[in-house]
């Protein structure tokens, strides 16, 4: 449960600042598109839990996994990605969760 889902008062961003977040967001997804794009080359259409495979049709349902969690973090060869099929990747964040859940 994050922290800060109670509704707060927000002070409406300046035309600028609200530029710069927007060309932000925008960055975030093509980044986005691309390491998954990547990853898919490099790990292929496949679950690497299940080995569940995918086609074309239902490739929306094949997600990349960042092996350390940090989402930021995009090596180009793909060691931090992990193609799992949506199931899978469910169970691998309940494990982690839960994991979190017990060491506090
Ligand atoms: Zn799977
Ligand atoms: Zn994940």
């Amino acid at each position: 449960m994050p922290p800060n889902r109670r509704p707060r008062s927000v002070q409406l961003p300046s035309r600028e600042e609200a530029e710069a977040l927007l060309k932000k967001m925008r960055g975030d997804v093509e980044k986005n598109e691309n390491y998954r794009t990547k990853s898919l080359r490099i790990h292929g259409a496949i679950c690497a839990k299940c080995g569940r495979e995918f086609d074309s049709a239902s490739l929306n349902l094949l997600t990349v996994h960042h092996r350390d969690g940090n989402h930021h973090n995009n090596p180009p060869d793909g060691s931090n990605w992990e193609n799992l099929c949506n199931h899978c990747h469910d169970d691998e964040h309940s494990r982690e969760l839960l994991g979190n859940y017990l060491a506090s």
